[in-house]
């Protein structure tokens, strides 16, 4: 399934058209996004902070960035999702998580203070073009029934609590997804004293799921990459 031609794929920098000393584009972040920390060329962008704004395609005067339309971008590290060649996609659960999950996993959504975007992108998985339940994957009402959590928003401190208790009430072995922006480093409300600036700053996490809101196809291709259904390839 191909990319509808207005949605932005993952971005691409083309270091070598970067001046010596240059940080337009990095300037131009509203999320720090944007790293220039070795020396000419290394400006890389961490999808874990994107926003997928566009802010730093206007203010680069090279036009060294672009967006392409490719979806795939899900990571199990946070550090795979800065690097400079891209990001390093998502590799299968080990053989025996495999083996307890990999056939009908159960996942329960916990909002923590997003701000209802990723939430719908999520509910779209479950429509006829995604049908992500043929899958073996289903969303369940009761952490009680879930093999692990799915997590968007940066999480509030109101809603930190409930996210510790939501984690527990899980039976090990448990998976943690973090989807979006504000889940994966607190987004556009990274640094604010009511944010926890992500959802691993509370519990460990599985799966990286970068987007503003992600695109079905990026949550799609993330989640059967950890089932080992999408062979890992490289960027
Ligand atoms: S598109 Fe991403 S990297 Fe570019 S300015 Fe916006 S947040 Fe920063
Ligand atoms: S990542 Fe973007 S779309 Fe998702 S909750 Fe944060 S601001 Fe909303």
């Amino acid at each position: 399934m191909a990319m509808p031609e207005n949605v932005r794929g993952r971005p691409v920098i083309d270091t070598g058209r970067c001046p010596d000393g240059c940080r337009a584009c990095a300037d131009a972040c509203p999320t720090d996004a944007i790293l220039v920390d070795g020396g000419p060329g290394s400006a890389r962008i961490d999808l874990g902070r994107c926003v997928f704004c566009r802010d730093c395609v206007e203010g680069c005067p090279e036009g060294a960035i672009t967006y392409g339309r490719d979806h795939r971008m899900a990571s199990r590290t946070r550090e795979d999702l800065a690097l400079s060649e891209g990001v390093k996609l998502a590799a299968a659960l080990e053989r025996k998580m495999l083996k307890l999950l990999g056939r009908s996993l159960k996942l329960r959504h916990v909002s923590a203070g997003d701000c209802s975007a990723c939430t719908a992108e999520l509910q779209a998985l479950g429509n006829v073009v995604f049908d992500l339940a043929r899958f073996g994957v289903q969303f369940v009402a009761s952490p009680r029934h879930a093999d692990g959590l799915v997590v968007t928003g940066p999480v509030t401190q109101n809603m930190r609590l409930a996210l510790e208790k939501t984690w527990k009430a899980v039976a090990s072995p448990r998976l943690v997804i973090a989807v979006g922006a504000c889940a994966i480093s607190g987004g556009p409300f990274r640094g604010l004293s009511a944010v926890h600036d992500g959802v691993e700053s509370v519990v460990p996490v599985d799966l990286f799921v970068p987007g503003c809101p992600p695109h079905p196809l990026t949550l799609l291709d993330g989640l059967l990459r950890l089932l080992g259904r999408i062979e890992d390839s490289p960027r």
